[in-house]
């Protein structure tokens, strides 16, 4: 059966929440509101380190009491809560801000290390670039050692009162999404003004910043990431067809695991594609953990064949254990119905089958394409037919 109850795990979480709000934020919401254009409020300073010593939640396959997608339920509990309180405050809390996450997401070891205990804001949104992001226009221009960076951000949260902000800029604005880099660039940086902190109607305690780039020199590796313009289109058009010239014959998986584990999923894949003596290659979808591991082999090779599906449920398993699913937008059919065990436990694939009877009474839905077999027949069939027995 799927468990709606809040694991006791995050119960806690949940509670700590709820106490700050309900014990700090409410209490204080109204002082700062009316004082707007503050420092960072002394009280959210223990707020903070707290927050740091948060649990994050296991991620992992789970089954038992243990949490699926932990760190995930973790966050939306706890600003569930502290929006209760205040959802200024809770947008002011130091070390929380956006562009911690997009350090912690993508930066080195390196930068993590000296950025992902700062409070670091995020500077997408422009005059001229607000929900369309890929039309930002402040440019990154390599210069020897240095980033030059130029342009105007606004609405950045956190942009006065923030140790460093993460700036979304352009390589080349002619190659459109793919040259669009961050950089983190230190608030003290003389290349960056505070233009203006916005008067607000409300979050009035959370600062919104406009700021300003002029030549705003920055070391090489404060880019997160890689400054390589990948020609992601052209190259994922092409991916299925360089295929098909290595072997005749492809299968394509389709599994979805946490972006932060594509590095170590992919080393898994490699491992198992070496031990199979298998080629696999991998096509991904930008940024949303969802990968297509393509197992290359030949069909008239029947050895072969055996090992690619053995090859197959040990990606799947890998990926599940990362705290993954078995598809992410190919659906369940007769290849991932085996796979439905990896991830379901059996009253939840009874739950599924009993839902299905409803609507389905004689089986006509997709028959033996979605339920994983028990006893040589779908689940489904074969609880309608004990039931009739
Ligand atoms: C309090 C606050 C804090 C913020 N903090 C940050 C921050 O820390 N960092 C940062 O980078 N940005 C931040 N922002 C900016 C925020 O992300 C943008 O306001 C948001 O992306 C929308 O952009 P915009 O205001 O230019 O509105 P627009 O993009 O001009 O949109 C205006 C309206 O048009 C609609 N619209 C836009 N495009 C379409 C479309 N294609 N189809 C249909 N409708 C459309 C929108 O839904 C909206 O209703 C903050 C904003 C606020 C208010």
């Amino acid at each position: 059966m799927i468990n709606l109850e809040i694991p006791a795990k995050l119960q806690q979480v949940q509670q700590m929440a709820q106490q700050l709000a309900a014990g700090v934020f409410r209490p204080i919401a109204r002082k700062y509101d009316a004082i707007e254009h503050c420092d960072t409020p002394e009280e959210l300073k223990p707020v903070a380190q707290m927050m740091a010593a948060m649990p994050r939640g296991s991620g992992g396959k789970g089954g038992g009491d243990e949490i699926k997608n932990g760190s995930n339920m973790t966050g939306i509990l706890a600003v569930e809560a502290m929006c209760w309180g205040d959802v200024g405050l809770m947008l002011s809390i130091p070390g929380s801000g956006l562009g911690n996450a997009a350090v912690m997401a993508v930066g080195t070891p390196e930068q993590k290390e000296k950025y992902g205990k700062l409070y670091c804001a995020m500077a997408i949104t422009e005059p001229g670039a607000g929900s369309d992001s890929a039309a930002v226009s402040t440019t990154a221009e390599l210069d020897g050692d240095e980033w030059v960076l130029n342009g105007e951000k606004i609405y950045c949260t956190a942009g006065q009162r923030c140790d460093a902000v993460v700036v979304w800029a352009t390589l080349d604005k002619s190659l459109g999404k793919a040259a669009i880099k961050s950089f983190i660039v230190p608030r003290d940086n003389p290349g960056l003004q505070l233009v203006r902190v916005e008067d607000k109607m409300g979050l009035r305690v959370s600062d919104t910043a406009a700021l300003s780039f002029n030549n705003c020199r920055i070391p090489k590796d404060h880019i997160l990431g890689s400054a390589e313009i990948g020609d992601t289109e052209e190259a994922r058009k092409k991916a299925f067809g360089a295929m098909g010239r290595i072997a005749p014959d492809l299968l394509v998986q389709d599994a979805t695991v946490p972006r932060t584990k594509l590095p170590e999923v992919l080393a898994g894949i490699d491992d198992i594609g070496s031990r199979y003596g298998l080629k696999i290659a991998n096509v991904f979808h930008a940024g949303d953990g969802n990968l297509h591991p393509n197992i290359l082999f030949d069909r008239q090779n029947q050895k072969e064949l055996e090992l690619v599906e053995r090859a197959s449920k040990e990606i799947m398993q890998l990926c599940v254990d990362a705290g993954g699913t078995i598809t992410g937008e190919h659906g369940v059919g007769l290849d991932k119905r085996e796979y439905m065990t990896l991830v379901y436990g059996p009253a939840e694939l009874q739950a599924m089958a009993a839902a299905k009877q409803v609507f389905d009474p004689d089986s006509l839905f997709n028959p033996g394409k979605v339920l994983p077999e028990v006893e040589g027949a779908e689940l489904g069939v074969a609880m309608k037919a004990s039931t009739v027995s």
